[in-house]
């Protein structure tokens, strides 16, 4: 059994990063990767024909929130009710099954915030995959998740107890947690304690198992000053963005590929091993090749 290599790409809602994101489509091109992009609902409402780009070039479309990463206070499925969540999860659905022609059935919790009521509503909203469970992830104040959770969630696919994502149960949805090693498997971890020791944490990862889910932001490869950020983002975290951060990536899937992983998308995996329906529904009709590309931030 070979290894799996998921990349990932979170697309929040900042506009100026759909230049990084043409940038990541271009490089996971050149690579021959596939991947899934989780989409803000309002960054594939402002964006349709790239969107639609991202899908002609063979990734699969998640959804990532509605306007996650845009606002002050930014949407937190761990504490928002029920009906709240909803709405936003139906939002960025349609605006992806608008923009695209395809009903997105793959789900990231902005920020990794979720919780059990989240669950519910992808169930009921004919999701089939999330990848929002921050297994073995303790950012220590570094990052934003700062609690433990999750921390001993199963770090392999796994169908979560609808009372407790930590454990194994009867959901209709598949969790594929995003790696960690304490820290996350991102852009960010990368950046900070450069390839070699990512290297390293990878081959400790790959002990214990062989899915690797790695992600990163287009807002990452964009200098800031061309960007649209929250107010309440710290400069300190703008720093390190920009064009340079593109080699990094593929130094990652010059890695990957000379180490037996195998690029997938989120239901690639699960379709074979678990004998999952195939999730992507075609809804030709609602193609609308003719709609512009707007020009934001
Ligand atoms: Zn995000």
């Amino acid at each position: 059994m070979t290894y799996r290599f998921y990349f990932t790409i979170d697309c929040d809602w900042v506009p100026g990063s759909q230049v990084g994101l043409e940038m990541l489509l271009d490089c996971c091109d050149r690579y021959g990767i596939r991947g899934t992009i989780f989409l803000a609902g309002r960054f594939a409402e402002a964006y349709p024909d790239l969107v639609r780009t991202c899908l002609q070039q063979g990734h699969q479309l998640g959804t990532h929130g509605w306007a996650h990463g845009g606002l002050e206070d930014d949407e937190d499925f761990r504490t928002a009710p029920y009906e709240q969540q909803r709405q936003w999860i139906r939002r960025a659905t349609d605006a992806v099954e608008k923009a695209a022609g395809v009903r997105p059935v793959v789900f990231r919790a902005p920020n990794l915030w979720i919780s059990e009521t989240t669950l519910r509503v992808l169930e009921e909203e004919g999701y089939h995959y999330d990848s929002s469970v921050p297994a073995r992830r303790f950012d220590m104040g570094l990052g934003r998740v700062h609690y433990l959770k999750y921390f001993r969630a199963p770090r392999d696919p796994y169908r979560p107890s609808r009372t407790n994502l930590n454990r194994s149960g009867d959901s209709s949805i598949l969790e594929v947690p995003p790696s960690s090693c304490l820290f996350p498997v991102n852009l960010a971890t990368l950046r900070t304690i450069g390839r070699f020791t990512f290297q390293r944490m990878i081959q400790w990862i790959g002990r214990t198992s062989r899915h690797l889910v790695f992600y990163c932001h287009p807002s990452e490869f964009v200098l800031p000053h061309e960007q649209q950020f929250p107010q309440a983002m710290s400069k300190w975290n703008q720093r390190g963005m920009g064009p340079e951060n593109l080699p990094l990536v593929e130094d990652l899937f010059n890695h990957v590929l000379s180490n037996d992983y195998l690029p997938m998308r989120m239901t690639d995996t699960a379709t074979r091993q678990l004998d999952l329906r195939p999730p992507i529904i075609l809804r030709a009709g609602s193609f609308q090749p003719d709609r512009t590309y707007r020009e934001e931030g």
